[in-house]
């Protein structure tokens, strides 16, 4: 991983190399200067690095040889490897990426027609241990810079040479335990000098951590907020979902009434159906009770399995169940399609098993 420790030192006295990426503009602007170049090569070197997604200096070749060798001299430049892929058939690719420190996170490309999502991590690992995921299973590593969340969605983008419309930062970890870098990467892959895709096209999906809600209601772009909710019954929810005990269910219905009135957007509730589990009548009603008389849309999923679990998929059937019995209390909930699930990349799938 590339080494903050020399963060807010003058650039030119930086003995320690940094990576390219933990830059900021002004510190860009100042190293740029200090070596005796034009204004104009700021900008350039940004666009290698975010529109381009350059891997190596040599790779700016409307930079003068030299100026590419005395970058090279100063500061590192990604180092990310794809380490192991898989490809469904459903045209879904799961790609496993190691960082210079030996972490590794997976990301999701999904294509359709016309469209690109990806699925991105902000964490390598996660610490919430919800029951049924196979990331939580495996524990925390570390937390993601934003640049390597930012590099996933490109790595995606290149691989299926296409712009990417949609992310949804759904793969390893809990954003709002990254919320910093998580906010970073969003505002550099909204931005038109980075992957410059909509705001409403990029969705965070958090299990509930309340204070991180309030703060994202309050940030200026419109991005997207899922909220994995998978029951609303608290001692079920508190099985499947030990990582968020602490915010009680009552108080995630009051906050996101609250983040609703401020924001005026329409959050989605995930919600894996577990045969047994969350999927019976009382769990159902409870459901309802939840979501009707809000603004809400909920994605039924039915649960992905996990080697060595025991929690099985809803039928197609109960599923279907759900969705009219939430319509008739006004709630729209599609059942959502798995992209992945034969290669484990759906949801909550991920895990470090390429390694
Ligand atoms: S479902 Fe998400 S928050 Fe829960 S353990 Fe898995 S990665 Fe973490």
């Amino acid at each position: 991983m590339p080494s903050n420790n020399n963060a807010g030192a003058p650039v030119e006295q930086i003995t320690e190399k940094r990576d390219l990426h933990t830059l900021t503009r002004g510190e860009l602007q100042e190293l740029l200067a200090a070596m005796g170049q034009p204004k104009f090569r700021a900008k350039q070197v940004e666009e290698w690095v975010w529109e381009k997604n350059a891997q190596s200096f040599d790779e700016m070749t409307n930079l003068p040889k030299a100026l590419r060798d005395a970058l090279g001299e100063r500061l590192t430049l990604g180092g990310t490897t794809e380490v192991a892929r898989q490809v469904s058939s459903d045209g879904s690719r799961k790609y496993l990426l190691r960082y210079p420190d030996g972490v590794s996170v997976e990301c999701v490309g999904m294509p359709t027609r016309n469209r690109l999502a990806v699925c991105a991590s902000t964490q390598a690992g996660c610490a919430m241990g919800c029951a049924f995921c196979a990331t939580g299973a495996a524990g925390l590593a570390r937390s993601l810079t934003a640049a390597e969340i930012y590099e996933q969605v490109m790595h995606v983008r290149d691989d299926f040479n296409a712009r990417v419309t949609s992310v949804v930062l759904m793969g390893q970890g809990e954003p709002f335990m990254n919320y910093d870098a998580t906010l970073a990467a969003l505002r550099r892959l909204n931005s038109p000098e980075g992957a410059g895709i909509g705001a409403r096209h990029l969705t965070v999906s958090t299990c509930g951590v309340i204070p991180q809600i309030m703060r994202f209601a309050n940030e200026s772009e419109q991005f997207t907020l899922a909220i994995s909710l998978h029951s609303a019954v608290q001692k079920t929810r508190n099985m499947l979902m030990p990582g968020v005990r602490k915010y009680s269910l009552i108080n995630l219905y009051n906050v996101m009434g609250e983040y609703v009135n401020k924001t005026g957007r329409r959050p989605t509730y995930e919600y894996a159906l577990i045969g047994g589990v969350n999927d019976t009548e009382s769990e159902l009603q409870a459901l309802c009770d939840f979501c009707e008389g809000t603004l809400a849309h909920v994605n039924l999923i039915q649960l992905n399995e996990v080697e060595g679990s025991k929690f099985r998929p809803s039928t197609e059937a109960r599923a279907a169940d759900f969705v009219r019995r939430l319509a008739s209390v006004g709630v729209e909930a599609t059942v959502r399609n798995s992209r992945g699930s034969d290669i484990d990349a759906a949801c909550g799938q991920l895990k470090q098993r390429l390694r």
